[in-house]
């Protein structure tokens, strides 16, 4: 049964390069990035689902057409009711500069085995994988061992406020539910993300005294910032030293950034210091540690003062996990790869599933080009990737 929904598969291949580019074609900005949202798109999905009971949560959005932000979702019942969700999303990030790209961002370009054009990697390939697997499944009337579920939501790239986070108010998705997120992924598909660094930014503002700098009366804001952020760095490091060999880094990282604009002339004593860093602290440590002893350090500069624009977290999804263990069984019954699990420094949708509770696992065979000009989608890893998903709920 499973080679026959493998084969299946493959004989769509041509209709799945077509469905990709149809995609493309139509543009899912969200307002922020001066689009109308992902109606369009959410249609046409809608359309290819046809037959089949797709049903909309709509989060309320005046800025976009209809003021709609849609998210849908269509669900296989199986032999247990415990669901495995592919969760992905329908809007796609602006073109960037306009003049590095070889064609028009949003008209699909078919070459070399690839789908080019803006949004093919991130997230229309998984979108269009999931799509026909959640398809062949219900058109051969095949019943899975788990219920099978997909989700395409709305708003990933600006935050998830219309799209994820909407759907969890919603209570789509059931306690002990699997979730896989094929947002990010690596070129031979082998790798599956389990947990996410913390992230927290802070911001320093360190307060001195203006003078003429051939007569420093007073305290020099930039010397005192200086000093107090190698003191911090070097605290930091110290204090939150461990290593998890989940991530590469190994470590956690603390890196000065941003400094903000002071003085306008090189003679003058700058009296106020803004600088910021940015943390990536590994789970091992709990970030309202990390920004208490920020603090700490921060009480002993005299005129320094500490504050966070960001501080997020998720628990990282167990490396035995049940939602880790199908998926791994899958990628090696249709690849025949055994994947490794690992960990990154940057922050996905699936934190917002992984806070809610959700063990959760983010994988896809991509070349990584999202984001960039000239993005593409390989069209193999958008058959093999369908193949993995069709399989999972059957294992
Ligand atoms: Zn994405």
């Amino acid at each position: 049964m499973i080679q026959n929904l493998l084969k299946k598969i493959d004989s769509k291949r041509d209709e799945i390069v077509n469905t990709l580019a149809d995609i493309i074609r139509i543009k899912a900005l969200s307002p922020e990035n001066g689009g109308d949202g992902e109606l369009d798109k959410a249609e046409y999905v809608t359309g290819l689902l046809k037959g089949f009971e797709v049903k909309r949560f709509d989060a309320l959005d005046k800025r976009a057409k209809d003021g709609i932000r849609p998210n849908l979702v269509t669900r296989i019942k199986g032999n247990r009711s415990k669901t495995v969700w592919i969760v992905t999303h329908l809007d796609v990030v602006p073109e960037g500069d306009v003049s590095l790209w070889k064609s028009p961002p949003f008209e699909p370009v078919i070459k070399d085995g690839k789908v080019y054009g803006r949004g093919s990697e991130d997230n229309g390939q998984s979108v269009v994988s999931s799509l026909f697997a959640v398809r062949t499944i219900m058109e051969l009337g095949l019943e899975p061992e788990y219920s099978f579920g997909v989700a395409f939501v709305a708003d990933e790239e600006v935050g998830s406020k219309y799209g994820i986070q909407h759907l969890l108010k919603e209570n789509i998705f059931k306690k002990d539910d699997l979730i896989v997120v094929p947002d990010a992924g690596s070129p031979e598909g082998n790798e599956i993300e389990i947990a996410e660094k913390s992230i927290l930014w802070l911001k320093f503002v360190v307060e001195g005294n203006q003078a003429h700098a051939s007569k420093p009366v007073g305290r020099n804001a930039s010397r005192e910032a200086m000093k107090f952020i190698l003191k911090l760095d070097e605290s930091l490091h110290k204090k939150f030293g461990k290593k998890n060999s989940l991530f590469s880094p190994p470590v956690s990282t603390f890196e000065p950034t941003k400094r903000e604009k002071n003085v306008d002339n090189v003679n003058t004593i700058p009296g106020l210091d803004v600088s910021y860093m940015d943390c990536r602290v590994i789970p091992d440590y709990d970030i309202e540690k990390v920004f208490e002893f920020a603090k700490e350090i921060a009480e002993k500069h005299a005129g320094v003062s500490v504050e966070y624009l960001q501080k997020e977290s998720s628990p990282p999804t167990p490396e035995d996990s049940e939602v880790v263990r199908k998926l791994s069984k899958a990628i090696e019954t249709v690849r025949g790869i055994k994947p490794t699990v690992h960990g990154i420094g940057g922050n996905t949708c699936a934190a917002f599933f992984r806070k809610a509770g959700f063990h959760t696992a983010v994988w896809s065979t991509v070349d990584g080009t999202a984001h960039q000009p000239n993005e593409y989608a390989v069209i193999d890893n958008i058959v093999e990737d369908a193949k993995v998903f069709a399989v999972l709920p059957f294992l």
